[in-house]
């Protein structure tokens, strides 16, 4: 199995950055004329290439390592694929690649990228010189690619060790919530909430910094310096609140897998929410619901099981939020307390009870509800492990290293381990001098 590491790539040369931005640019075209051959194949009703046929095509065409053009034409392939079984699956409004393409990531084989005294050298081809990134690494690199998110970023695919999967009998459920987190149970009798409170506020604090900075933009006329100037600051204010929010999400998981790795579970359920969205409630609920990143928590959560050696299942939650586990009466809570009209059950928490029902309709057996309940944040708030997974450029890797950098402390999230800083006074003749940022951890 393999995780993937984020490295930003601060770059300090403008030649470097039209460097990567040329690489993006031939990738696009190579996507383009895939594009447009496999149109036309379909216009004119004749036989579609296959990889063989479409790699030929492409062959020594482009400014790339022959492996990077190749990668770009199995990504093509493997997108019509999908197409097509979704189309025969009777989705109908599935389109075949149409969109001409304008830049495009560049990704590297794990055979083409080499590593040598502390550089990742990445081939552009024959007779070109190779991009080179100085960073530190703690494990040998596999497949590569550059990606563009408000900046350049290098991700570097790594290989991940498995745990041994246990049989041991004890189950758990997770139902997943917008405030709170997620909420576990087990069927010995344990429980734990951890709270979704920090993403709530953090995406209501760019909610509200995009407002403020549309409402400033909208004054100024468009690519004026001005205007510049905040588009500027609102990518480094969204930059860092995507990193915060993740981290944020990357510990709320790493909790109740290290909760269920503790209480010996072998099997887990997660509740998957879809549907949730489909009612209108509101401009400001659909808002809040229409942010919740569930689909980004169901992959967190089976790749980290996965490590752990726990079976995942997913599948639907429906109802479960809304029946007494006692009685099987029906009823919609309101509030965060289930308090059942018909019997006993009352003064009980809403995710956990539907959490509790998950056992039933996932392993056909009654869990009793917890006699104790832990409750977690995903990160200690006023600590100076903070969430802010800021990247650190060349000056500031220097001296102002948030703390658990400076000391070597892992964070919480073990799948965010902390890299060697790269050493900021050297320098090279050879290759690009651009030091990586903070690794931001799997994706
Ligand atoms: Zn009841």
């Amino acid at each position: 199995m393999q995780a993937t590491k984020i490295f930003r790539l601060p770059y300090q040369k403008s030649e470097v950055f039209e460097r990567l931005k040329a690489a993006q640019l031939e990738a696009a075209l190579v996507w383009n004329e895939c594009m447009e051959t496999h149109r036309q194949c379909r216009i004119s009703q004749t036989s579609w290439l296959n990889q063989t046929a479409l790699q030929k095509l492409t062959k020594g065409k482009y400014q790339l390592h022959s492996q990077s053009v190749q990668l770009v034409c199995q990504t093509f392939l493997a997108n019509v694929d999908s197409t097509k079984s979704n189309r025969r699956a009777g989705i109908k409004n599935m389109k075949y690649p149409w969109r001409t393409k304008k830049f495009y990531p560049v990704s590297w084989a794990a055979q083409s990228v080499k590593y040598k005294d502390g550089w990742i050298i990445l081939p552009m081809g024959k007779g070109r010189n190779p991009l080179s990134f100085k960073i530190d690494l703690d494990f040998a690199p596999g497949a590569c690619s550059l990606v563009w998110n408000r900046g350049f970023e290098l991700h570097i695919k790594q290989e991940v060790v498995l745990e041994e999967k246990k049989v041991t009998g004890n189950k758990a459920t997770i139902d997943l919530g917008e405030i709170h987190h997620s909420a576990a149970t087990t069927n010995s009798g344990n429980g734990l909430i951890v709270s979704g409170r920090g993403i709530r506020s953090l995406k209501r604090q760019r909610n509200v910094a995009l407002a403020k900075f549309s409402r400033k933009q909208s004054k100024c006329t468009k690519y004026s310096k001005r205007w510049k100037k905040l588009q500027a600051a609102k990518n480094r204010f969204c930059l860092r609140n995507e990193r915060q929010i993740r981290e944020y999400r990357h510990q709320a998981t790493r909790q109740v897998v290290e909760f269920c790795k503790t209480h010996d579970v072998d099997t887990v359920f997660i509740g998957n929410p879809h549907g949730v969205r489909n009612k209108n409630c509101g401009r400001r609920h659909n808002q809040r619901m229409a942010q919740w990143e569930y689909g980004k928590d169901l992959s967190y959560f089976t790749h980290k099981f996965r490590m752990a050696g726990v079976s995942v299942l997913i599948g639907s939650e429906r109802g479960t939020s809304s029946t007494c586990p006692e009685c099987g009466h029906r009823h919609k809570p309101k509030g965060r307390t289930w308090n059942c009209p018909k019997c006993s059950y009352k003064k009980k928490h809403r995710d956990i009870t539907g959490s509790l029902n998950m056992h039933l309709l996932a392993f056909g057996q009654k869990a009793k509800y917890p006699e104790q309940i832990k409750y977690l944040r995903p990160v200690q708030l006023g600590s100076s492990r903070c969430a802010d997974t800021r990247p650190c450029s060349l000056s500031r890797a220097g001296g102002n290293a948030p703390s658990h950098m400076q000391s070597g402390i892992p964070l919480r999230d073990g799948a965010c381990s902390t890299p060697a800083l790269a050493n900021t006074s050297s320098t090279s003749s050879e290759g690009n001098q651009l030091i990586p940022a903070q690794s931001i951890g799997v994706v």
